[in-house]
């Protein structure tokens, strides 16, 4: 389900700040965003011991079910303990029965090693503390499994938030590490992970961890010597309770594209002293392939014009990636929130006459987006038929998402995301 959230007043501001010297157009409004429940779709998949738990409604059930899918051979990682209408007078009842649905599933599921309570907005949940249930249940099955919780919820959200949260709730499980070492975070599909553990590994960096991890009882170590890089440009909680453990953030650009992948590579291989030559012969090859994967999307993106409506914070770096790459013309990046700080290198890099938004007001951003008639709308589910039905080509951001898109190897498969849908409208218009 899109969530529909905010007041419905304008609110616009031309800000500058010393961090993102460009203006931004500062939104409040209505906002359609998918909720944080969403990316239990991607991390189910990545942490391949975790189970998570929706404390929620019905609509939630419906939602992850419908998003996630239902997998008919394997044992789902994911489900709904359904909190039905309840008034405070019925909390206790609803903790013990909290309590019971997770014991039911722990004694069915001995794979499980992490369980992940995630809250939901119907206010019947919002009135239950899940830190405490999981605190509480923690203590009972510790140490086979072990229970965190975090918010999916859709109140002042975006869908990217829910991996953030995740992984925000995972920080303070990590052991301390006083040992040097780079931490990728941000859930990156498995093949991604092999390919950028390969190229650290060829640059002579020892000690490479992702976080999340695969396996949930394989934590990595953090302390004043690790060195992360966010491989996700929407983790902003993860990000500050990292640097409250000591860890420290490489500046870089996201690894979307030639030129992101390697800017991040190189920004990661400066810190742990590789030297230029063995950087550039690490990474020639993979630049090569990728460069040839790109050009036959060129010609078909290259002078075309795209318009990014805010839903997974990933619109700057794809924004940067399609205008420098591939010679497309952004007329407007919108993003539910800009952390002027993760995205300084990224803002540097735009072309100088995009509009950056940040926030929400849909009715003002679907007539600036009539107005420049674009050839190309990225927005999520909810605008896209609309947005089709009035002659708009779209490309649904979720899919983004979903998608191995980073690294040298992905850049071909990116620039198609983008290139499909204006050939299935060429196609329709024959
Ligand atoms: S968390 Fe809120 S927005 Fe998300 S599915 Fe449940 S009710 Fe809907």
């Amino acid at each position: 389900m899109t969530a529909f959230t905010g007041q419905t007043r304008q609110d616009e501001a031309e800000l500058r700040s010393p961090a993102a010297p460009r203006p931004v157009l500062k939104e409040r409004g209505q906002r359609e965003v998918f909720c944080g429940l969403t990316g239990i779709v991607w991390l189910h998949r990545k942490i391949q011991d975790a189970f998570f738990l929706v404390v929620g409604s019905r609509t939630c059930a419906h939602l992850i079910q419908s998003a996630a899918g239902v997998m008919i051979f394997a044992e789902p990682r994911f489900a709904t303990a359904i909190i039905d209408d309840r008034d405070l007078a019925g909390l206790a009842d609803a903790n013990d029965e909290l309590d019971k649905v997770v014991d039911r599933l722990l004694s069915r599921r001995p794979d499980i090693r992490t369980l992940f309570l995630v809250g939901s907005c119907p206010s019947e949940v919002i009135k239950l503390d899940l830190s405490k249930a999981a605190q509480r249940l923690s203590k009972t099955h510790m140490p086979g499994v072990r229970v965190l919780n975090y918010s999916g919820s859709g109140i002042e959200t975006t869908f990217t938030q829910g991996e953030d949260a995740c992984l925000a709730a995972l920080v303070p499980e990590l052991p301390a590490d006083d040992a040097p070492s780079l931490m990728v975070v941000g859930a990156l599909a498995d093949v991604v992970e092999d390919q950028f553990r390969r190229l650290f590994d060829a640059m002579g960096i020892e000690r490479v961890d992702f976080l999340p991890p695969r396996e949930s009882t394989k934590l990595p170590g953090v302390g004043p010597n690790t060195r992360f890089l966010l491989a996700q440009p929407f983790l902003a909680e993860t990000a500050r309770c990292l640097q409250e453990r000591g860890a420290r953030r490489i500046a870089a650009p996201f690894p979307l594209g030639v030129e992101g992948v390697t800017d991040w590579l190189w920004a990661a291989a400066q810190i742990f002293g590789v030297p230029r030559d063995r950087f550039d012969a690490t990474v020639a090859p993979g630049r090569k392939r990728a460069q040839l994967a790109l050009e036959r999307h060129r010609e078909a993106l290259s002078g075309k014009s795209i318009f990014f409506f805010p839903d997974s914070q990933l619109e700057p770096p794809l924004a940067r990636f399609l205008s420098r790459e591939l010679g497309m013309k952004v007329i407007e990046v919108g993003t539910p929130f800009l952390h002027r700080e993760h995205m300084a290198e990224e803002l540097a890099l735009l072309p100088e006459d995009a509009l950056v938004s940040e926030g929400q007001d849909v009715e003002n951003q679907l007539d600036r987006c009539r107005d420049a008639a674009p050839d190309m709308a990225v927005c999520g589910l909810g605008l896209a038929n609309p947005l089709e039905a009035e002659g708009v080509t779209t490309k649904w951001s979720i899919e983004l998402v979903f998608t191995p898109i980073q690294g040298f190897d992905q850049a071909g498969d990116l620039a198609e995301l983008f290139t499909r849908p204006l050939d299935r409208r060429a196609r329709l218009a024959v």
